[in-house]
């Protein structure tokens, strides 16, 4: 890649003239992107980055991935503007699509994630008359009134009191079992704990549960086998329907289509965005059941938005979904996955500072201590440490691309990363590793 004559300027100007999400402005420092190839960004000093935090937008396919982006030209010379209550084909295709692999019914398009949530809490107190939603401590839903409201994470503490009728749970949290006890207390216990709150707000007031197929952004946390099937079981038990987000999990990011489908359940409604255009274009969609895509042959569906079914969106994540099949992505992310999930594992044998590490397919988080014993957080919850900024300067000097919160180190690269690329950004990662350590004064243990 080339320099960028302007670089600073766009930067400075970006600063001047607009809001960056989630930050103080004053202490933003975004990167100059120009452009993509695969696992690689460019920024306008010149420089290739290796994206390994693709789980935020879901570059599934690889950065500039000529199919997709031959499709989304060819939908703009055709027709660019359809208005969300007229036919397509673009729309009648994706939406045969979604149903064929979520084993659902019908779609509403969305532009993204946020949406798709606000519309799947709307359907689900449409479709059965009730109010509450229960959802999470740690999960993230978006960023819209009621979605942030939802979230239980504290993204949310800035709007409260939000929206009324969420009822938040505790999560399947293994490593860290919020009523202390033993993990396989807790494998119990996640489960038996939520029917006692249905029992305790009343089952009649409460229309759906909303989870994160696996949670992303609140550190990849991976249900005990029999969490879903349980679940899925006690809201059957109550009529409470099973809202699962994949905006971040679904689309081949575990190897499947949805990260539900590892356990053998169905839900009744699916939102997905991110990995459905692989982050082309904006969209995101709300998948029904037949039993509720039913209710509203005959009722009203309170909700549309302008831009519902862009073609050029739709056409992007049709495009999108072919490249998935056509080069056996899931297929690679599962074989690759394995070789990530022995390194990781080989990672917390070998550096004190690694507690924990989480992961199923490309989705997959290191747990960063003070100690292994105690399982001291390396930085607070809601905070920051010099330890995880060590880390972060690290992989920043070495153009990898990654995402730090808390504790947490994510790596999640594009779907189509090759063995090679994904060797070279744990090889940084590893070096970041030792540096903690080193400032920890503990020498590396149990050297593999
Ligand atoms: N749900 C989950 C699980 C997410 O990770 C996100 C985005 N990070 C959203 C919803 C919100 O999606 P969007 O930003 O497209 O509105």
């Amino acid at each position: 890649p080339e320099a960028h004559p302007d670089s600073a300027q766009i930067i400075q100007d970006n600063r001047d003239y607009t809001l960056f999400s989630w930050s103080v402005q004053q202490a933003t420092n975004p990167i100059h992107m120009v452009g993509g190839k695969g696992s690689h960004f460019f920024d306008g000093d010149g420089n290739a980055w290796l994206d390994f935090s693709s789980q935020l937008i879901n570059i599934n396919v690889g950065h500039q991935h000529p199919k997709v982006l031959q499709a989304i030209k060819d939908q703009v010379d055709q027709m660019c503007f359809a208005g969300p209550s007229f036919a397509t084909d673009v729309r009648a295709k994706l939406g045969k699509k979604l149903a064929e692999v979520t084993g659902l019914a019908k779609s509403f398009f969305t532009l993204g994630g946020s949406e798709a949530n606000e519309n799947a809490m709307k359907m689900a107190r449409l479709y059965t008359g009730r109010d509450k939603i229960i959802t999470r401590y740690r999960s993230y839903h978006g960023a819209t009134m009621g979605s942030m409201t939802a979230s239980g994470d504290p993204r949310r503490w800035p709007v409260e009191p939000g929206v009324p009728g969420i009822v938040r749970v505790f999560d399947p949290y293994m490593y860290r079992p919020p009523m202390g006890g033993s993990a396989e207390d807790w494998a119990d216990g996640c489960i038996t704990h939520i029917e006692e709150v249905i029992q305790m707000e009343g089952p009649h007031t409460i229309a759906a549960m909303l989870v994160e197929g696996i949670t992303g952004s609140n550190g990849i946390i991976i249900p005990p086998d029999d969490y879903y099937p349980r679940l899925r079981a006690l809201l059957d038990k109550y009529g409470i329907l099973l809202i699962d987000d994949e905006v971040m999990s679904g689309f081949g990011r575990t190897g499947k289509w949805l990260a539900t489908q590892h356990y053998g359940i169905k839900p009744d409604i699916v939102t997905c965005a991110k990995g459905l255009t692989s982050g082309y274009m904006p969209l995101g969609a709300v998948i029904v059941s037949d039993k509720i895509a039913e209710f509203f042959e005959d009722h009203m569906l309170w909700g549309g938005l302008t831009y519902s079914g862009h073609p050029v969106s739709l056409a992007a994540a049709i495009a999108n979904l072919q490249v998935y099949e056509d080069e056996n992505i899931f297929e690679h992310v599962n074989e690759l996955g394995e070789h990530l999930g022995k390194r990781l594992e080989a990672m917390k044998r070998k550096y004190a500072c690694v507690g924990d590490v989480r992961y199923i397919g490309l989705f997959s988080v290191l747990e960063l201590v003070k100690d292994k014993k105690t399982k001291e957080p390396l930085a607070p919850f809601n905070g920051s440490s010099p330890e995880m900024a060590k880390l972060a300067a690290h992989l920043k000097s070495k153009h990898v691309y990654a995402f730090l919160r808390f504790n947490w180190a994510f790596v999640c690269p594009p779907l189509v990363i090759t063995k090679e690329e994904l060797d070279a950004g744990l090889d940084a990662y590893e070096e970041g590793l030792a540096l903690v350590d080193e400032m920890m004064g503990k020498a590396a243990v149990g050297a593999d």
